[in-house]
């Protein structure tokens, strides 16, 4: 039994291996965290840290915030703030205000809010049609926090099971008003962060023959890399494996969608451990991961994933371009860097890894992937295709972008061939225009 310790800037100087850090490094930590997401815990720190390696390590990179991570008069703003001893408000407008700079696309971002009886439902997203998002309201912190995440968690201090029962019965009338659902994937934060009591409220109700439409369970979660006891020796542990082997009972494809960044995260025992547990229950694990500089941007390095989740028997399944990471500067590859990287991986790992699409970038029309640089008629350019789309009949219809050695997104892309817009755009404008929409968070889960 392993206890869960977590640190956060309140108590990171306890953490034993802190010492190692030069006095700018922890400076840095605080500066740093009061604008990016900070929290990990003792697993990260113990097994996952290679602490000879500060701080290039990945996976310190990947929970500790590092002074490159702002621009150096972002850092200097909040380094100001808060040698002057500001009050804890001064510090959290000062902290949004850098914030809302950092993400680059909060506006223009939209999807359709479902509804039920004209009642919204905030907790959701039914963005393609066969794939319901819904969002548990406990569900929406995690076991550490990515730097390069902008998902803070939401719904501190909503634990009362009585809204979970709420929450969960609008989701059931929903899906038996839309039996074009096949699959509903819990995401979050993180929906594993959740008791099994909690989360089985969830989904034991999505098990009823009543709902024959709803063929995969999907949950979105990086707890195999950074909590695996979740899996293997947390109290409710077993009670865990108990609510996966019903799902399978009742017939449901269930899919653990797991977010790894790096193969270190598929090496240690307990991590191994888990996920052999995950698939005795007949569940299958497919995984995902952004491409992120100082972590991952390396052929080998995903190779070596894709490898190593295959030996271990998951199925790689998205290589996501990263969007809206708070550290912009610090994480992104450019779409050119971002397909060379996996087109060499790709090469390099036999049939069985290439289960997996990438590089694509989760946007508003859909997800887009990269399939390639050519030559056409002269002109240079990116071949692209939906791998998801807002209209179904978008998928997998290949379409071309002029090439941009810079591009780290769709919308500073221009389409090819001297045409005046990407085949969808028309209709994407229709379709904004007959419903109503909310800002997005997109998701990598
Ligand atoms: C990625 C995603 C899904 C699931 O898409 P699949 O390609 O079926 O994995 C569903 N909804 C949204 C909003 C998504 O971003
Ligand atoms: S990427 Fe996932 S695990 Fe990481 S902080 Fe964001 S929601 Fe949590």
């Amino acid at each position: 039994m392993k206890n869960y310790k977590s640190y956060t800037l309140r108590n990171f100087e306890e953490i034993p291996q802190i010492k190692k850090l030069s006095a700018a490094e922890k400076k840095a930590i605080n500066v740093v965290g009061h604008v990016l997401p900070f929290k990990t815990n003792n697993y990260v720190i113990e097994e996952l840290i290679d602490w000879g390696n500060i701080p290039d390590d990945p996976i310190f990179t990947l929970t500790f915030p590092r002074e490159e991570m702002l621009s150096r008069s972002h850092f200097s703003i909040m380094e100001g703030t808060l040698k002057n001893n500001s009050d804890k408000n001064t510090i959290t407008e000062i902290a949004n205000s850098i914030r809302t700079e950092l993400n680059p696309h909060p506006a223009g971002q939209h999807y359709n809010i479902p509804t039920i009886n004209g009642i919204q439902l905030h907790g959701m997203q039914h963005k393609y049609r066969e794939t319901v998002l819904f969002f548990p309201s406990q569900g929406q912190t995690c076991h550490a926090y990515c730097t390069f995440c902008f998902r803070w968690p939401q719904f501190v201090g909503m634990n009362e099971l009585k809204f979970a029962m709420k929450e969960v019965e609008l989701l059931v009338e929903y899906l038996k008003e839309h039996r074009e659902v096949t699959d509903v994937l819990f995401t979050g934060g993180d929906p594993m962060i959740m008791k099994t009591k909690i989360l089985s409220t969830y989904i034991e109700p999505l098990l009823d023959e009543e709902l024959w439409n709803i063929q995969t369970i999907r949950i979105g979660t990086k707890a195999i890399g950074y909590w695996p006891y979740r899996f293997t020796d947390d109290d409710d542990a077993d009670d865990l494996i108990g609510l996966f082997e019903r799902i399978v009972k009742a017939g449901k494809n269930l899919a653990i969608m797991a977010h790894f960044n790096h193969p270190v995260e598929l090496k240690t025992e307990t991590a191994r451990k888990a996920i052999r547990r995950i698939r005795a229950t007949g569940g299958q694990i497919r995984t995902q991961s952004p491409i992120l500089k100082h972590i991952n941007d390396a052929p080998e390095v995903w190779a070596e994933m894709w490898r190593l989740q295959v030996n271990n028997n998951c199925i790689p399944y998205y290589m996501f371009v990263a969007r809206d990471t708070g550290a912009q500067e610090f994480f992104s590859v450019t779409l050119e860097r971002a397909w060379k990287i996996f087109r060499e991986a790709y090469q390099s790992v036999s049939g069985v890894c290439r289960t997996v699409r990438g590089p694509s970038m989760s946007t508003t029309p859909g997800k887009i992937q990269v399939l390639g640089i050519e030559e056409i008629n002269d002109e240079k350019v990116f071949v692209l295709r939906f791998l998801q789309g807002r209209n179904p009949d978008w998928v997998a219809r290949p379409f071309f972008a002029k090439y941009d050695e810079s591009a780290i997104w769709l919308d500073e892309l221009k389409p090819a061939f001297d045409k005046e817009s990407f085949f969808f755009e028309k209709e994407l404008e229709e379709i904004f225009n007959e419903h109503v929409y909310d800002d997005e968070s997109e998701n990598f889960e």
